[in-house]
């Protein structure tokens, strides 16, 4: 038992649904408790599709339980097949489901349905969503596409696409587009808009594309078994890691690599004087291992940041998070507990955090500025407009994005050097966040009665013992105090938690103005 509040991946039917509903002409069939239906709020909510998942839940109930749930199914699956006449058909269980034990798999074949059915095997209580998906592509690939014959001109597949995907719809887009400009078009991109007539016919394709390993590499490897296809290893996010990409499909292919880059944005951008501020800023990096890899790379080569912490939610990915993480000189996180994620965030300090949903929230209570780099993610990022990752426009959106929640530059400048404005002191925040301009805290004049807290009642001394023997902290002296406030806002609380550490770690128990300087020669060295 794991006590969990949030969870970065949802159950393996889940990962299942997203191919299902990716694709078009595909039925699933989904031995579930009632109420398993919430599912569908998913895909008719956040990625606002306009019409139900292609699921057929069997929705039994307790008193179910006494009775023959396996004729439930095959009841549910002879209407599903009557209903939609799908091209083909998928059919499994829930996590519920698979402790009752029926046999989704042998149960549809003793129908006799005169379509491909396709059961799945996800073990619910051992792996998640993204396996899920990828098992469920996997499966379908197995049993639909066979050896064929290759197209005349160069043409190959992107795999790995599907309903609820990060960016997944104009990701797609994107490196159709690049890869024409190479002159190679795409023979089939699946799961996403795929039907199980086009998986028949994916063998037809020279090679493979695959944008998200998380969802599409049990695919590439069985088409690479099956059909001899070799398959790209590089993910297109970012300039560098584009630029790489192209080159990989130039191997493959003997095609050339040089396409046009005119709109291009990031790296003049990033060079420009403006951007100058953002060098050095600390950045904490956290998703699916994929984007976060990816993110790690074009912060610290394309936008000049400083990547103090990374790691990813998915255990199937931690060798090369590990590896990645090396090369950025730190250790990769990998949990799938938000609450480590969050005290690893607590403790590094970072400036900027680039994350997912969870990581959102976490940024807002510490006051951390975070921009959203991977799923999971809510409504506001399957967004309307033309927002890829990937590719040359990929790029452009992510600097956008990642630049957005920092404050500016000036406006940084302006914080620290006019401590005391009434418009731009430490409090008020972003101007661009929304948030009402605060009032500045005005001083307590000599005299004048305020409520003390019950270490004021005691002496400097006395109440420094008191402060480290109950909460293991040292006092900060008033002059100390002054001056840790001269540190610029976004870095104080790192300077403040060092010195507290500097302190603590020395048996002293008020911070003066020459501790918060020792600290800080301490921990530059
Ligand atoms: S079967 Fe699994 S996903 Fe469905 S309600 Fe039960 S625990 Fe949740």
């Amino acid at each position: 038992m794991k006590l969990t509040l949030w969870t970065y991946e949802g159950p393996p039917h889940v990962g299942a649904m997203r191919v299902a509903t990716g694709m078009k002409g595909l039925h699933y069939v989904l031995h579930a408790p009632q109420g398993d239906t919430y599912a569908d709020l998913l895909f008719t909510m956040i990625e606002r599709r306009n019409h139900r998942p292609p699921v057929t839940y069997t929705t039994f109930q307790a008193r179910d339980l006494g009775g023959d749930t396996a004729n439930l199914f095959k009841d549910a699956a002879r209407d599903a097949y009557a209903r939609f006449q799908p091209e083909a058909m998928i059919v499994g269980a829930s996590c519920t489901a698979e402790l009752i034990q029926d046999d989704p798999g042998g149960l549809t074949e003793a129908l006799g349905l005169p379509i491909p059915v396709i059961p799945l095997d996800l073990p619910s209580y051992q792996r998640k969503e993204n396996f899920g998906a990828d098992e469920t592509f996997h499966q379908i690939v197995r049993h639909l596409a066979k050896p064929m014959p290759r197209t005349e001109a160069i043409s190959c597949n992107i795999l790995g696409a599907t309903a609820l995907g990060f960016r997944h719809r104009d990701d797609v887009a994107e490196v159709t587009r690049l890869l024409a400009l190479m002159g190679i078009s795409v023979n089939v991109a699946a799961p996403l808009n795929a039907r199980p007539s086009d998986i028949a016919r994916m063998g037809q394709a020279h090679f493979n594309v695959l944008l998200y390993p998380e969802t599409g590499e049990g695919a590439a490897r069985q088409l690479e078994r099956t059909c001899g296809q070799p398959w790209t290893k590089i993910v297109p996010i970012g300039v560098g890691a584009t630029r790489d990409f192209l080159h990989e499909v130039a191997a493959i292919t003997g095609l050339s690599a040089a396409v046009d880059e005119s709109a291009l944005r990031l790296p003049w951008w990033s060079a420009s004087v403006d951007s100058t501020y953002l060098t050095g800023k600390r950045v904490f990096i956290f998703g699916d291992a994929t984007h976060a890899i990816a993110a790690a790379r074009i912060a610290a080569t394309e936008i000049g940041f400083t990547v103090v912490g990374m790691g990813c939610f998915n255990r199937e990915f931690a060798r090369p998070m590990r590896a990645a993480a090396k090369a950025h000189g730190v250790e990769a996180l990998i949990t799938d507990d938000y609450l480590e994620v969050e005290a690893e965030i607590e403790r590094l300090q970072p400036e900027l955090i680039l994350g997912t949903q969870m990581e959102r929230h976490i940024g807002k209570r510490l006051g951390i500025p975070c921009a959203v780099i991977s799923s999971p993610v809510h409504v506001q990022d399957f967004p309307a407009r033309y927002s890829p990752q990937m590719g040359f426009e990929g790029a452009n959106v992510i600097f956008d994005t990642w630049i957005h929640p920092l404050v500016m530059g000036l406006e940084e400048h302006l914080l620290t050097m006019f401590r005391e404005d009434f418009e731009f002191h430490d409090a008020a925040g972003a101007s661009h966040h929304g948030a009402k301009a605060v009032a500045r805290a005005e001083p307590v004049e000599a005299g004048v009665l305020h409520h003390r807290t019950p270490a004021e009642y005691l002496d400097k001394d006395e109440a420094a013992a008191v402060a480290v023997a109950v909460l293991g902290a040292p006092v900060w002296a008033d002059a100390a105090e002054r001056e840790l406030k001269k540190i610029p806002f976004f870095v104080r609380g790192k300077a403040k938690r060092n010195t507290e550490k500097y302190a603590a770690d020395r048996g002293v128990t008020e911070i003066s103005v020459d501790t918060l300087y020792e600290a800080k020669a301490h921990y530059a060295r």
